[in-house]
């Protein structure tokens, strides 16, 4: 299975970006004013006048940017989820592994997106209730769903589920046949709220840095696997309870497996701050030479013409290796803050959408 199967599948890349309310507190600053508008029907982000000087110069910046899907400042996460997200919790339903990624600068709305709020729930929390939903209802099949969760931080994959995660160090590694996978843990889940639950554990076990939490939250990748297991359910399921025994090979070979992941990617912002050194600029340089592969890794899927993949040049994308390219189908949401004062990373964020895709 080679980045050329892709040519098959043009669809197996979806780039979305969502541009974000200005805030309150934003709105309170002088850096407040638009410099980027969505116009979701055209699903392109223009540029709204001019962009700051030094904010990478009206010249090497285009007027609109194209995706495949745009979302505004009045968008919701439910259609953040229904249109780039739930067709891969389907499709991994089906056997297909499938990625979402929330990529942007901190404070643009990753986390909105993906982790949400009570009244508008994020992408993983709707994939999750709609992975039990929809499994329910395909009653010829019966499913097994495992989860771990996992913080990469300075190339080291912590282990979420672990009681003491700062202890671990979770390794990445390849059976005969190929397939790559850790040896983080794995729990067993039967309901959605079972994974909240986790989620929420785990976040409490994250390392805070220093002590501020959301330094560290931008700083560090979150991942979720969900890896789905299934297979049709034998014709007389009430005989098939009491034996574990040799006359099930049928229905063992029609085991399925996918893996779906959905990851909150570090804050993509460069570290140009004058006091940045020692740790944090290393943090920076992982963070960025991490988010550099992702991108380098999803532009040569997406051109589908067979060239080398470095997969191995981060732990992110070597850990997701069987997740992106082949059959997989990936989703990069791209969040931005329209704020004048932020243009510059925002052009960045965009340039990384476009060559996304
Ligand atoms: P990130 O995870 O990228 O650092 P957050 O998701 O924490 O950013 O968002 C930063 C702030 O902006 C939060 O207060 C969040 O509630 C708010 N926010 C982000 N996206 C939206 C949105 N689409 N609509 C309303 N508020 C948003
Ligand atoms: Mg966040």
């Amino acid at each position: 299975v080679g980045a050329d199967t892709k040519a098959g599948n043009p669809d197996a890349i979806q780039v979305a970006v969502r541009v974000r309310p200005i805030l309150v507190r934003e709105a309170e600053t002088k850096g407040a004013s638009e410099s980027w508008r969505a116009i979701p029907h055209a699903a392109q982000v223009v540029r709204v006048g001019r962009l700051p000087t030094g904010a990478g110069g009206a010249t090497t910046c285009p007027a609109a940017f194209c995706f495949d899907h745009v979302f505004g400042k009045e968008s919701t996460n439910e259609e953040v989820y229904r249109q780039v997200a739930r067709p891969l919790v389907e499709s991994a339903l089906q056997g297909y592994n499938g990625t979402v990624f929330a990529y942007g600068q901190t404070s643009s709305g990753k986390t909105h997106t993906m982790w949400g709020t009570e009244r508008d729930p994020g992408v993983t929390r709707r994939a999750v209730r709609d992975l039990f939903d929809m499994a329910r209802v395909m009653s010829q099949r019966e499913f097994l769903v495992r989860v771990s969760y996992l913080e990469i931080y300075n190339e080291t994959i912590r282990d979420l589920l672990h009681p003491q995660p700062a202890t671990t160090n979770v390794r990445v590694l390849e059976d005969s046949d190929g397939r790559i996978f850790t040896d983080a843990r794995e729990e067993i889940i039967i309901n959605p709220e079972q994974v909240y639950e986790l989620l929420l554990n785990g976040e409490t076990k994250r390392m805070t840095g220093a002590t501020d939490m959301n330094e560290r939250s931008s700083r560090s990748h979150t991942i979720l696997v969900l890896v789905i297991e299934s297979r049709e359910r034998a014709p007389e399921d009430d005989h098939s309870q009491d034996g574990h025994s040799g006359d099930h090979t049928d229905s063992d070979a029609a085991v399925r497996t996918a893996t779906l992941t959905l990851v909150d990617l570090a804050g993509s912002e460069r570290q140009k701050d004058a006091k940045s050194e020692g740790l944090r600029l290393k943090e920076g340089g992982y963070i960025n030479k991490s988010l550099l592969t992702l991108g380098t890794v999803i532009n040569k899927l997406s051109e589908g013409n067979g060239a080398h993949i470095p997969y191995r040049d981060s732990k992110l994308t070597r850990m997701l290796q069987n997740s992106l390219g082949g059959n997989s189908r990936t989703a990069v949401i791209c969040a931005i803050t329209p704020a004048a004062a932020h243009a510059e990373e925002t052009l960045s964020t965009l340039k990384f959408a476009t060559r996304a895709k």
